[in-house]
């Protein structure tokens, strides 16, 4: 094979965005994952160890590289892909910068091994900060082999600044995800510390999706499809019901590239308003062909983020696909889309307001009417007439099936929250007057005038002392469920939920693993009902992800805060006067109860002076 690796002339090389493009292992990986798959790869093979701190190895059956290409492939600006600055704008590899190799090689030590088919003999190159430190001959397939050990040798700071091998893991498995989704026809191995933790054969889009997140995943998704001048859409979209506390899975790819794109998101975001709450995410994994021509991947380093030639109309055809899909497999009963193309939120009648549900009696309606005229006595009660039966619905026709006439929506009604506060410590004598206001604050009286309690924030405060309280001293009690819960979770979640194993039994939680998927839960905190083990546990993989730093003390916070913010009463839930004298006195128990666990004020008071001016 002839040398195809080119120095980029310094007027393409200035065009090139500068910037950092290993910030950590994570980096190191998507890059050499990349440059396999621009091999031409049919199997990729990642190991690490350490949480890619001590090796990462990346070895691939692609095409190779010849002994010059192999030299010249650790100099900046060094590519085969592209060689004039137009092609920066019709790029269809993944790499274009010549950059991935040379950074690389000057903060680690990196062996390479490569061959091309026509080639006898791989070249086998040494490489520490920069320098060369051999260059042989040597046996090996066909393909190219990287590794890359002991990134940040020689940058004491940077290394220093790590993540614990757990979190640096986590990230290298977000990378991985995005570059195996991204290339379903590819097969991966991934080997983490001598341990196989994903084998992904090669497969279609659906297929990879299920081998990434687990069995579970399939009943999930919803197919997408459209295709446009402009774009072409497939993939698929969760189910609403499946929306997660988490962010977790949430996938754009452009041209086979993972990218992300705050206004695409917003796009799914609007297709999915009024379905799934507002605080869970929408799952997605949409693969979005376009004319590479008309977009720019070379605004950022780490190639993540894209310039959209025109991001408004894809805006819309994004929103409006999903919105198809969803209307289309029955996700929602019915969504009528040629009846008014600006509906944003079909489902959005919380602004509306209630009008009394029109009920048509039929007045002359006499359901025995038929049974009295044949039958004597009671026996007729004793068998519900067979005979004419639909006549019992009479009346209800006008009501109109399917109608998008909101006021046949129910409403729920407002039902006392039972008295949450079983175990009170503190007597009620402190307080004795309360009252609810707005089904949002608890209003009582004090001395120098009266106190407004944002009851949520106040119920989080009491909570949260107590699961802290729970954990440190481990007294927590744990109620044994009769059946175990049985719950999935993705591989990666799983993993979130084994680390911060000791502490939720410390709370009460009783569990094991089984298999590599699945938890089987057998306890739970008395505070914890069985159907909310699920959401807490969601939301607190969720909380753990955002807050990747967390371990030991702050681990315990960030549990009790999740607990608390979970488990709290909400505005909105009316509160019996018991309730709301218990909240009251079990919060000016706590140590802190001006503050909620997430900082924020928990009450204020209005003195007598206050009102007194109000009437001046
Ligand atoms: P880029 O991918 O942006 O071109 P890199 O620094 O990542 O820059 O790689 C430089 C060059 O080395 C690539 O253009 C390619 O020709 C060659 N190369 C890198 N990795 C491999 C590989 N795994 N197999 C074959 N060639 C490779
Ligand atoms: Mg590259």
């Amino acid at each position: 094979m002839p040398d195809i690796i080119q120095l980029l002339p310094d007027h393409v090389a200035n065009q090139i965005a500068a910037g950092e493009v290993v910030q950590r292992p994570a980096s190191v990986v998507k890059e050499l994952m990349e440059n396999a798959i621009d091999a031409g790869a049919t199997t990729v093979k990642l190991i690490i160890k350490d949480g890619g701190k001590t090796l990462i190895q990346v070895i691939d059956d692609g095409v190779g590289m010849s002994p010059t290409d192999a030299r010249l492939s650790f100099e900046r600006h060094a590519t085969s892909k592209i060689t004039k600055a137009e092609d920066l704008f019709n790029l269809s590899t993944n790499g274009f910068r010549g950059e991935a190799l040379a950074s690389i090689a000057a903060i680690a030590h990196v062996e390479m091994q490569s061959r091309t088919e026509q080639d006898e003999v791989a070249t086998h190159i040494k490489i520490e900060g920069s320098k060369v430190v051999s260059q042989e001959v040597a046996v090996a397939p066909k393909g190219t082999s990287m590794m890359v050990k002991n990134l940040f040798f020689n940058i004491p700071a940077r290394r220093n600044f790590l993540k614990s091998t757990q979190v640096e893991l986590r990230h290298i498995i977000d990378e991985f995800h995005r570059v195996a989704l991204a290339h379903p026809s590819i097969g991966f191995h991934f080997y983490n510390n001598g341990s196989e933790i994903f084998n992904l054969p090669k497969s279609n889009d659906r297929q990879r999706i299920v081998n990434v997140f687990g069995g579970k995943t399939n009943e999930k998704l919803v197919p997408v499809h459209e295709e446009t001048q402009v774009v072409t859409i497939n993939g698929f979209i969760c189910k609403p019901e499946f929306a997660k506390k988490s962010r977790g899975e949430q996938f754009f790819f452009v041209n086979n590239r993972y990218i992300k794109s705050p206004y695409l998101h917003h796009a799914i975001v609007a297709a999915f308003d009024g379905l799934i709450k507002k605080e869970s995410h929408p799952g997605y994994f949409l693969y979005l062909t376009v004319d590479p021509g008309s977009i720019d991947i070379n605004i950022h380093p780490t190639k993540t983020e894209v310039k959209f030639d025109d991001e408004h109309t894809l805006y819309a055809i994004l929103r409006s696909t999903v919105k198809h899909s969803l209307g289309q497999f029955n996700v929602i009963p019915t969504l009528d889309f040629d009846r008014d193309q600006n509906l944003e939120t079909p489902y959005d009648y919380k602004n509306k307001s209630v009008e009394q549900p029109r009920v048509v009696v039929d007045a002359g309606f006499n359901p025995f009417k038929d049974e009295m005229a044949t039958s004597s006595g009671r026996s007729s009660f004793q068998k519900p007439a067979t005979k004419g039966w639909e006549s019992l619905y009479s009346g209800m026709e006008s009501e109109g099936v399917g109608s998008t006439d909101f006021s046949s929506v129910s409403f729920e009604s407002e039902t006392i929250t039972g008295s949450i506060f079983d175990d009170q410590k503190v007597g009620l004598d402190a307080v004795t007057t309360t009252f609810q206001l707005r089904r949002k604050y608890i209003v009582t009286t004090i001395k120098s005038g009266m106190v407004v309690i944002d009851q949520s924030r106040a119920h989080q405060r009491v909570l949260y002392e107590n699961f802290l309280k729970n954990i440190t001293v481990k007294e927590a009690v744990s109620q044994q469920l009769l059946f175990p819960l049985s719950l999935t979770f993705s591989k990666s979640d799983r993993d979130i939920i084994m680390e911060i194993q000791e502490n939720l039994i410390s709370l009460g939680f009783d569990f094991e693993a089984i298999g590599e998927e699945e938890i089987k839960i057998t306890g739970v905190p008395l505070s914890v009902s069985e159907s909310e083990v699920e959401m807490i546990l969601d939301q607190l993989i969720s909380d753990y992800q955002q807050d990747f730093e967390v371990d030991g003390f702050s681990q315990t916070d960030v549990l009790s805060k999740t607990l608390a913010k979970s488990l709290a009463v909400k505005t909105g839930e009316v509160l019996d006067r018991d309730s709301q004298l218990a909240l009251v006195n079990d919060l000016f128990a706590c140590k802190e109860s001006r503050l909620s666990p997430f900082n924020k004020s928990i009450y204020v008071t209005i003195t007598e002076d206050d009102i007194d001016k109000k009437f001046l």
